[in-house]
């Protein structure tokens, strides 16, 4: 970068997602003339049709927990500094039944890591936990509730309005509805980016974050980036009395409330289901599931699932964020992840951190290039 850090520095950001929208405001910010574009609607991928659970559960090595607790902190600043009202940060219930069952495997031993890397977390007993979240209800062989308190969940879609509008109205970002079909330039310098209405941009640098179709773009260069795609299904409750207020993690089932008194439902079974599947409130799983749900939540009886929602995972191959530069060519920066949601405003911070230093440290061990 020159002397002006990023003042100036025309950078296209593809993708609208949670990953996309937090790199565009934050850029915008350090003084970059940012262009995103999105191919449908911002919010229309995979970050509009998450779970949006923040959190650092299982997370492992501890470096990499660390990011992710840091990146619900900055969530936090996040929603201060844009005056907004999307994030819960209430905690987390997790428990498990007798035979261990649990949504994250090896509960307890998860658990003693998290403490000894100095997590908050309290342990209840049903009956301490009824008093304080009465939506649930538990079986008589769980003994002990975790309170996991540095977790919550974010309303997505409203994070991504405040972002963009914001980077537009402060910092002059523009919004493009358009696709990318093209990234080319001299001697190895990606300076264009080709639009499928035609049109052309001119540009210094292009970041992409696409999610699921970030591999296709770095195709579109000749690059090669590593992801696995899966796809899982939630249920949505009709709005009803549940006074859920917490993530709920269960032997079999994740909760949580989705605003307007609807509860959204994940189990494995429906959270892994491949690329073909299509459910209704009436296929079997979701059926199983709403039961599920009624035995953890009985205030759910008889509330039927009002829609079902489809998400596109994406899996680095290693499991971790790319993020940094192409290897072969100059002026295309990757940024994907799964756990979008959670590190979504730790990777604005970040990558910005990046860009006007030479190098993040943070960053250091996620770069492209460590497939080569
Ligand atoms: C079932 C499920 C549950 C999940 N649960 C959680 C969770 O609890 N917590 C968590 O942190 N994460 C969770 N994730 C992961 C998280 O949702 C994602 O990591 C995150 O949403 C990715 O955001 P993104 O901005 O990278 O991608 P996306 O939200 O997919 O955004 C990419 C955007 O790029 C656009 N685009 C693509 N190609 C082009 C192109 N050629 N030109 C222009 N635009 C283009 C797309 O339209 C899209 O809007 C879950 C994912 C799934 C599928």
């Amino acid at each position: 970068m020159s002397d002006r850090g990023l003042a100036g520095t025309a950078i296209a950001v593809i993708g609208a997602g949670a990953v996309g929208c937090a790199l565009a405001y934050r850029l915008s910010q350090a003084g970059a003339r940012v262009t995103v574009i999105e191919t449908a609607y911002p919010g229309a991928g995979t970050s509009g049709n998450s779970f949006a659970w923040l959190n650092a559960f299982g997370k492992e090595p501890r470096d990499y927990w660390r990011l992710n607790l840091r990146s619900i902190r900055e969530h936090q600043d996040l929603q201060d500094e844009l005056n907004g009202s999307w994030l819960v940060r209430s905690g987390a219930w997790h428990w498990a039944d007798a035979d261990g069952a649990n949504y994250t495997p090896n509960l307890p031993a998860t658990v003693r890591q998290l403490l000894a890397w100095g997590s908050r977390i309290d342990a209840y007993s049903p009956a301490e936990v009824k008093a304080i979240e009465p939506a649930l209800a538990f079986g008589p062989d769980v003994s002990e509730v975790f309170l996991v308190h540095n977790e919550g969940w974010l309303q997505a879609a409203l994070m991504i309005q405040a972002l963009l509008t914001r980077a537009k109205e402060q910092y002059g970002a523009e919004v493009l509805r358009d696709e990318v079909i093209g990234l080319d330039g001299p001697n190895g310098v990606v300076d264009t980016v080709h639009l499928a209405s035609g049109a052309r941009l001119g540009v210094d640098m292009v970041v992409v974050a696409a999610g699921p179709r970030t591999a296709d773009i770095a195709t579109l260069v000749g690059s090669h980036i590593p992801l696995e795609l899966s796809y899982g299904f939630f249920a949505v409750t009709a709005p009803a009395p549940t006074p859920l207020r917490r993530v709920a993690v269960g032997p079999r089932l994740i909760a949580r409330p989705d605003g307007g008194g609807r509860v959204l439902l994940g189990s494995e079974e429906v959270l892994s289901l491949g690329r073909g599947a299509s459910v209704t409130a009436d296929s079997p799983e979701i059926v199983r599931l709403a039961a599920q749900a009624q035995n953890m939540m009985p205030d759910l009886a008889g509330v039927p699932v009002e829609a079902m929602r489809k998400g596109e995972r994406v899996v680095p191959a290693d499991g971790y964020p790319i993020v940094g530069w192409d290897t072969r060519l100059d002026g295309v920066y990757y940024a994907v992840t799964h756990s979008g949601i959670t590190l979504s405003a730790a990777l604005g911070n970040l990558v910005v951190e990046d860009l006007l230093s030479g190098g993040s440290d943070v960053l250091a061990q996620y770069r492209p290039s460590r497939f080569n």
